[in-house]
């Protein structure tokens, strides 16, 4: 009864705490412009298993990918065994589901032991990694404080779950078999046999008792604790990662988005007849989150921060400032800013406007959109199906047709687009031009 009141009362404050802040993340998103996704569902459903349950593209990277591999199913199978503490924490009984799903029970605990030690090794590599080689792709400047620290503080806390697991699973074994009155038979579990019961055979009963209890609750802790954290945390993309894969950009990688008003303007120059448009928004491209896609949010909130996608970028190889991991990390930091400080509004029509005087130019520079060369291989490296290329080019289109802004030297190019319909400085129309060639 005791158990089953705290239980209940750790819930309670746990769904407290989190339910505000997720809330935070689902306006944050409906402050992106409304998108288009009907159809192609059967290549959305695929492009979901492959990717985000599949986990398809971290095995690009070999290594990391199967390590990643044992987290990730470690974290699977133990969801089923949150289901069993859930029910114990509310009934206050112990393990619900032993003696009654037979055979299955062992096999379902020894699963997730094995995938457990998996896990155990793949953290301490991923720790190493981080922190004592020093991968380049985690040493960025966007990864210092903070995101640094998130990555670590996650990892370590798996380590406490895993531990927390295993002295369980030894004091559970020893107690089955001396008070089973009390600890229903869930059979045996091969390696926390091997491990940790010996620790209890030689104490007195009343510690198995209590380091039973005392890690089923580390457990539970720990479980509530990422419920809490992860919204706070890059993690967040072992949910955001389904329907960031399902709504992922299913066009041709690279195809830009026409801009109605600006397409009209070119048919006109070329005598061809103007497509329907709905009424002008006023702007073109994006300075802020709300002339953004939703999808462009919902993307920036599931980046894993694995800086795949800037390890691959030529700009960044080549020591220029941008590094795609940044733009999108940047666009979720604004949208958080924005909701959290209410610094915007919503006008009569429906439009928000921005009250706080600031945008996401404020965050990612000029010199960081335009030393990008639109060659897409962030959008193929991300094993989450993010675009970060997107963004960029809402951002300089936004810079370019509303500020006149853009590299000096890319005026030439604006002016003979203008005058003569093709990049070149060319004295004949385009018209004339290709008709010539
Ligand atoms: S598209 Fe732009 S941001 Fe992406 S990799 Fe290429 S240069 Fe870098
Ligand atoms: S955008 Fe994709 S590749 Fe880049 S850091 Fe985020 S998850 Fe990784």
């Amino acid at each position: 009864m005791i158990q089953a009141l705290a239980f209940l009362t750790v819930l309670a404050v746990v769904v407290y705490f989190s339910f505000s802040k997720y809330r935070q993340i689902w306006l944050a998103i409906q402050l992106g412009q409304s998108e288009n996704i009907s159809g192609a569902a059967a290549s959305r459903w695929k492009n979901m298993l492959l990717f985000a349950l599949g986990q398809r593209k971290m095995f690009a990277k070999p290594v990391s990918g199967i390590f990643h591999a044992f987290i990730y199913l470690a974290f699977i199978f133990t969801q089923i065994e949150t289901i069993e503490i859930l029910v114990d924490g509310v009934s206050g009984n112990h393990r619900f589901f032993a003696n009654k799903i037979g055979f299955l029970y062992p096999l379902l605990i020894n699963t997730i032991e094995w995938l457990s030690i998996l896990a155990l090794i793949a953290t301490i590599i991923f720790l190493w990694r981080r922190n004592v080689s020093k991968v380049r792709r985690f040493q960025s400047a966007e990864l210092k404080g903070w995101p640094f620290k998130d990555a670590n503080m996650i990892l370590l806390g798996e380590i406490v779950l895993i531990v927390s697991i295993m002295m369980m699973n030894g004091a559970y074994q020893y107690l089955q078999i001396q008070q089973p009155d009390i600890y229903p038979d869930g059979g045996r579990f091969y390696l926390s046999s091997q491990f940790t019961l010996p620790l209890f055979e030689s104490s007195l009963q009343d510690i198995a008792v209590f380091s039973e209890r005392f890690f089923w609750w580390l457990h539970v802790l720990v479980i509530f604790g990422f419920i809490v954290y992860l919204p706070y945390s890059k993690h967040l993309h072992i949910f955001l990662a389904f329907p960031n894969s399902y709504f992922a950009d299913t066009n041709e990688r690279g195809r830009m988005k026409n801009i109605p008003e600006i397409q009209n303007e070119v048919r006109g120059m070329f005598g061809l007849e103007a497509v329907a448009t709905e009424e002008s928004k006023g702007y073109f491209g994006a300075s802020d989150i709300h002339q953004m896609g939703w999808r462009n949010i919902l993307q920036a909130f599931s980046c894993t921060e694995c800086g795949r996608c800037t390890a691959v970028c030529p700009a960044n190889l080549t020591g220029k400032k941008l590094s795609p991991r940044k733009i999108m990390m940047d666009i979720r930091d604004r949208s958080e800013e924005l909701v959290k400080k209410s610094a915007f509004q919503k006008a009569e029509n429906g439009e928000i406007e921005i009250t706080d005087g600031k945008s996401l130019f404020d965050r990612i520079s000029k010199e960081e959109i335009y030393a990008c060369t639109s060659c897409n291989a962030c959008v193929e490296a991300c094993p989450v199906l993010i675009n970060p290329l997107q963004p960029i080019l809402e951002l300089r289109r936004y810079d370019i047709l509303m500020n006149s802004g853009g590299p000096p030297e890319w005026l030439p190019v604006f002016n003979s687009l203008e005058t003569n319909q093709c990049v070149w400085a060319m004295t004949d129309s385009r018209t004339q031009w290709s008709q010539n060639s």
